[in-house]
């Protein structure tokens, strides 16, 4: 009988992982870090969402030994240079505050013509000791204010180029169709798909 093929998904947001094993779990068994005993926070030290997603899957593999996958999301504003980028979660800082990062993001702004932003999701994944790199991408606008209550992070304030709605005005579904993690694992579930 064939045995599912583990795999590390370098996470413990539980909304994260219950999307991906939906998905994917009829061939993989997913697990997450808590299911490996890795109680450490992985430093996330790099300065590219690339850095900071190959620094959690290989931290996987060289100290648990487990084939890995891990992401990195963060919104890039065109005219502030990409900012928030790689600093998303804690642009106004270290506590992780949504409504404190879309103020200092909306202030920023504030006198701004060129609204473009896109959010970017790049995964790592680590089989063997193979490292493959995919990003996903969705572009769009930042809006004047607060538009919407669904969703978390930067929702309400990102209007995607395909709907007249933010993030935070639509279903989970409608969002997941078009976003950039949706791109990315639609990716990283082509990959895996083809592993053997
Ligand atoms: P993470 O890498 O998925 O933890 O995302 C880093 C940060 O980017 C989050 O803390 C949010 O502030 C922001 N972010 C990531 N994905 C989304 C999204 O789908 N909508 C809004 N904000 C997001």
């Amino acid at each position: 009988m064939n045995r599912k093929k583990e795999i590390v998904f370098a996470t413990n947001n539980l909304h994260k992982l219950e999307e991906i094993r939906q998905i994917i779990g009829n061939k993989f068994k997913i697990l997450s870090l808590k299911d490996i005993n890795c109680n450490e926070d992985i430093p996330e030290t790099a300065s590219t969402l690339e850095g900071n997603a190959e620094i959690k899957a290989r931290y996987v593999k060289e100290y648990y030994g487990y084939d890995c996958f891990a992401d990195d999301t963060g919104l890039e504003v065109y005219e502030l240079g990409g900012e928030p980028g790689v600093m998303s979660a804690r642009y106004a800082g270290d506590n992780h505050d949504s409504q404190a990062n879309m103020n200092l993001l909306l202030q920023k702004m504030c006198d701004k013509e060129n609204r473009k932003a896109r959010f970017r999701t790049v995964i790592a994944l680590i089989i063997g000791d193979e490292l493959t790199l995919m990003d996903g991408i969705v572009e769009g606008e930042i809006t004047h204010e607060h538009i919407g209550d669904s969703g978390f992070g930067y929702d309400p304030i990102f209007r995607p180029i395909e709907s007249e709605l933010t993030f935070a005005q639509m279903s989970s579904d409608e969002k997941n169709k078009i976003s950039h993690r949706g791109r990315a694992t639609a990716k990283l579930i082509n990959k895996l798909d083809k592993i053997k």
